[in-house]
């Protein structure tokens, strides 16, 4: 059976931080691609401040999976043996690691209940995982595997067609798409 693995944020869960950042501002922000891959990036001065409220929410307690990634991940996992990897770590604040871990995995326990905890696995490096599929929206996360889906988000959005092809590639909107790839085409 072949492996797969499916980032968590922005591919299962997505504008979290987004509407974090929102909450913490007061007023919304609009996503170009000249936003860093780390939205707290935005904040610059007001980062250290928000970073030390950031570690006593769970910012996943109210979080829901996106659009069809339950339905069409319980059916991939009846094809595929799926494992979840996700980065916990924030750069600017390691000692917040261990709780960012914890609502992760309380989150996942939660809402993927057709996967045991074995299938969940932590890792701010994702190359050293070896699956021969790879789902992630960063475009790096997904080297190594034979099949690479780049799930659309803020800051991928700009990567030239050609890009992708030339890496073998595909990009994948949203899980109908996924479905599509995964489930029908093969
Ligand atoms: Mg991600």
């Amino acid at each position: 059976m072949k492996t797969i693995m499916v980032d968590m944020d922005d591919v299962i869960v997505c504008g979290l931080f987004q509407k974090l950042i929102e909450d913490y501002l007061g007023y919304s922000i609009s996503l170009n691609d000249n936003v860093s891959f780390y939205l707290q990036d935005l904040l610059r001065e007001k980062k250290e401040d928000f970073l030390y409220k950031l570690k006593n929410i769970n910012i996943y307690d109210n979080a829901n999976l996106v659009e069809n990634a339950y339905d069409v991940l319980k059916r991939i996992n009846e094809k595929y043996k799926v494992y979840i990897v996700t980065d916990y770590i924030w750069r600017e604040i390691p000692d917040y690691a261990g709780i960012n871990l914890k609502n992760k995995f309380d989150f996942l326990y939660r809402e993927l209940d057709f996967l045991t905890p074995d299938r969940f696995v932590f890792s701010a490096d994702k190359s050293i995982i070896n699956c021969d599929i790879k789902i992630d929206d960063k475009l790096s996360n997904l080297i190594g595997a034979s099949t690479k889906l780049l799930f659309t988000a803020y800051h991928n959005k700009s990567i030239p067609k050609e890009e992708l092809i030339n890496n073998n590639v595909i990009r994948v909107n949203n899980w109908k798409d996924i479905e599509k790839v995964l489930l029908e085409d093969e």
